[in-house]
């Protein structure tokens, strides 16, 4: 078993229902140990779009990395996702941020997800699940990590889980 942790991001149709379903069909990985709020928070990078929906959920499973990513690219395909834009709309987009105490490094998959740290939208939903956990390479914990992003975009409480 694995205790891993997902991010999750959605700004088009209607966002929280893709969460919500993407969140059911990860069931097939394993168990979600918990979900945390879901965030409105202001696109990065390309701006002429939406404000996002991000959370971040605690996932136990039996999968290997490279199964779970197929699993994640399988489940933002059924819902409809498109690479058009870098950083533009998209109906789901699914990350591995961290996976046990592991480095991995081996392409297609980066873990810790190397952008993590340097995005509140994801650091701010897996600080309510995982304030202690150090992440790996950085040596620096989760809400170490937050606080330091703390101001550095607009971000705002959605919903309460369960959501
Ligand atoms: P994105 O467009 O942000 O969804 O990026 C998807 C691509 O990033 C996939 O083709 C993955 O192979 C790659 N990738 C690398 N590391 C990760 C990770 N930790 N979680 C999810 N995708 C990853």
């Amino acid at each position: 078993m694995a205790e891993v942790f997902l991010g999750l991001g959605a700004n088009t149709g209607d966002p929280r229902a893709n969460l919500r379903r993407a969140l059911q069909l990860l069931a097939p990985a394993g168990d979600i140990v918990a979900v945390s709020s879901l965030w409105t928070t202001e696109p990065v990078g390309y701006l002429e779009q939406d404000w996002f929906l991000n959370a971040a959920a605690h996932l136990r499973t039996t999968h290997t990395p490279l199964q779970l990513l197929a699993l994640l690219q399988e489940i933002e395909h059924a819902l409809g996702r498109q690479r058009t834009i870098p950083n533009g709309p998209r109906t789901i987009d699914l990350d591995i941020l961290l996976w046990d105490d592991a480095v991995i490094a081996s392409p297609p998959l980066t873990v810790p997800h190397p952008r993590m740290h340097e995005r509140l939208f994801v650091m701010e939903p897996l600080c309510e699940l995982a304030p202690d956990t150090i992440v790996p390479l950085l040596g620096l914990t989760v809400a170490r990590l937050r606080d330091s992003l703390a101001g550095s975009m607009r971000i705002e409480l959605a919903a309460r889980a369960p959501w």
